[in-house]
């Protein structure tokens, strides 16, 4: 299975001048490259495909020596990443939804390269890029595994890169509990444990802070002014900080979930919640996705099973005797079951639901999604 390691990259003024220039030198490419596939198709009725194009390199090298600056799988993988971008589009215009035609790639939304097999090294000190050359890294925790792909990517004047890696599971010893996890938007996440997670405070204050410095941007009319600009500068500042936040918290809180537990069952989010408060849930982006993604990832490493539940009902349903309607929610946080009488925190009884949706002894065993991640 593969692991991703970030790391930060200290190039120097010249270094970060030149990976400044293979940014720009991709983005055309990938520019271009779209430009050929889409007036191929509108004048011509031909489709160009992302093989064509990866032929076409040797050539456009001789043309524009400059690209000869760039190391040749980088450049391939620019051509790759733009097929992907048609797949994709193809996918959805099968499928009916919104397609969506790939976009060009402004100045700022293009801020990575990737050294998808070779023309790369790392040790202690440097990490080595052909056409770039040796970039001052700091390897603040080891790389494990086979290196796979190296990427470097520029996120508002700061360097990183990321390698992927091919790592063996390492099984954590059993422990012979399982729990449910329920995420709302007045606690990070409920367990059926009746532990109640709280985004950290630094978090929360961080939080303030953002939405403070997005009013204080609202409030700049002139598009064009100073002030806006800092303001805005300020908004993506803080932003960054923010999501650098939530992930660490998310990885701290899976990799909490996955020590302490055999089985993690949580809800479908891709099954549409109904009778849940979707529309809430969705105002609230607090990133589950991503937390999801990374518990899955930790429990495949550590031989896991993470389960996912059909969401619905669950805070409806008695986790006592199983009656499930309405009436059951005294109050947004209160649940009072009609018929057997059983009274509890609102999504401490939905943690617990959802924990017997995924343990067979539970109550209820409709398990609809059930997948060892
Ligand atoms: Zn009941």
């Amino acid at each position: 299975m593969f692991k991703a390691f970030r790391y930060r990259l200290r190039p120097t003024k010249a270094q970060e001048a030149a990976l400044n220039e293979q940014l720009r030198l991709c983005r055309n490419l990938y520019n271009c490259a779209l430009q050929e596939r889409r007036d191929a198709y509108r004048k011509a009725g031909k489709t160009v495909t992302g093989y064509d194009q990866m032929k076409d390199l040797t050539e456009i090298k001789a043309a524009l020596p400059e690209y000869k600056g760039v190391y040749s799988q980088v450049l391939q993988d620019v051509l790759k990443r733009l097929d992907k971008a048609f797949r994709a589009f193809y996918r959805r215009v099968q499928e009916g939804s919104k397609p969506g035609y790939p976009r060009f790639q402004g100045r700022d939304r293009y801020d990575s390269i990737c050294y998808p097999q070779s023309g790369f090294s790392v040790s202690d000190k440097t990490a080595f890029f052909s056409k770039i050359g040796n970039i001052r890294i700091r390897l603040h925790r080891p790389l494990e595994g086979k290196v796979k792909t190296a990427t470097i990517t520029r996120d508002c004047g700061e360097w990183s890169v990321s390698y992927i890696c091919e790592v063996d599971a390492q099984p954590l010893p059993e422990t012979g509990s399982s729990v449910g996890v329920d995420v709302g938007t007045t606690w990070f996440c409920i367990t059926s444990d009746g532990e109640f997670v709280e985004n950290p405070r630094h978090f929360q204050t961080a939080m303030k802070k953002l939405r403070v410095a997005q009013r204080a941007v609202a409030r700049k009319r002139n598009k064009r002014s100073n002030r806006r600009r800092k303001a805005v500068q300020r908004v993506a500042k803080l932003h960054r900080k923010v999501a650098r936040q939530r992930l660490d918290f998310h990885h701290k809180t899976a990799l909490k979930l996955v020590r302490e537990n055999d089985l993690i069952a949580h809800e479908d989010l891709n099954v549409g919640g109904m009778g849940r408060g979707t529309l809430a849930r969705s105002i609230h982006d607090v990133g589950w996705g991503q937390f999801f993604s990374l518990l899955s990832q930790k429990a495949a490493w550590a031989a896991r099973k993470v389960v996912r539940v059909d969401p619905r009902y669950t805070s409806q349903a008695c986790n006592q005797c199983g009656h499930t309607c309405r009436e059951n929610r005294a109050s947004q946080s209160r649940f009072r079951c009609v018929a057997c009488g059983h009274q509890e925190n609102a999504d401490l009884n939905a943690a617990r639901n959802i924990l017997g949706r995924a343990a067979p002894s539970g109550i209820n065993v409709a398990v609809v999604n059930a997948s060892v991640a």
